[in-house]
């Protein structure tokens, strides 16, 4: 279990680093994608259609079962009346063992092919065959929230701290990460989708009070690593009243 203990400790430190490089982030990619807001997401009233493209350095791509995973937290919780649809395709190495904030943005900036325009609104992931260039000591950030539809995803840490006998599995780890992530695109918690009674860890951020939520930030408490040993967290009741509060379902 002392093993599990790491791993849930850098979990926790990873959402620390996301907020920060979320809330510092105001120089976004495109003008149309700086503008979408976490309604934009979860209603249908300016977009009727979802695409998340997903681009991977090649080996590097997520489990099938992650990406299942993402469309069913979508599909149950967002309103796109024209659809949701998931697309993945593969980059080259950038050829870098770790990654800046400066350096993501310039790899999508390159590589992403789906911008939102009229009504389909787009979100894009990015995973990485390295470690975030931010990482120090002991703390491994997974995966970072960096413009209002833009993640990235630090597979090759992933896969460190994953898949072992001790570790829970890659398409865990990866969906936690995945679906926590997209909890941010839709303003969770009180980040753009307001609360509707407060359930804010405050002194964590973005994130829900609530130990058994998805949106739950922890340092390293046993009943969040039987959570995740377990399977993926899910919303729960207060954060899923925010949402259906602000445009979703
Ligand atoms: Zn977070
Ligand atoms: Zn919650």
């Amino acid at each position: 279990m002392k093993l599990y203990k790491l791993l849930f400790y850098i979990f926790g430190l990873l959402l620390i680093f996301e907020n920060f490089s979320c809330s510092k982030d105001k120089k976004l990619l495109s003008s149309t994608e700086n503008k979408v807001s976490p309604n934009d997401f979860l209603s249908s009233n300016t977009y009727d259609f979802l695409i998340v493209e997903i681009q991977y350095v090649s080996g590097y791509e997520p489990t099938a079962a992650c990406v299942d995973n993402l469309k069913t937290l979508l599909q149950q919780r967002i309103n796109k009346n024209a659809g949701i649809s998931v697309i993945q395709n593969t980059i080259s190495s950038p050829g870098k063992s770790l990654y800046s904030l400066n350096d993501i943005k310039q790899i999508e900036n390159s590589h992403r092919t789906q911008h939102t325009s009229g009504k389909t609104l787009t979100a894009y992931f990015l995973f990485f065959d390295g470690d975030y260039s931010e990482n120090s000591g002991n703390a491994k950030v997974l995966g970072i929230t960096y413009a209002k539809t833009s993640v990235a995803i630090f597979e090759k840490t992933i896969k460190a701290f994953s898949g072992g006998i001790t570790q829970p599995s890659n398409a865990n780890l990866e969906s936690t990460v995945v679906n926590h992530e997209f909890g941010h695109l839709l303003g969770l918690v009180n980040n753009g989708t307001s609360m509707k009674a407060s359930h804010q860890d405050i002194p964590n951020g973005s994130h829900c009070n609530d130990k058994n939520c998805l949106m739950y930030f922890n340092a390293e408490t046993s009943d969040v690593i039987a959570n995740i040993i377990g399977g993926v967290p899910s919303l729960d009741a207060q954060c899923i009243d925010d949402l259906r509060a602000n445009g979703g379902k």
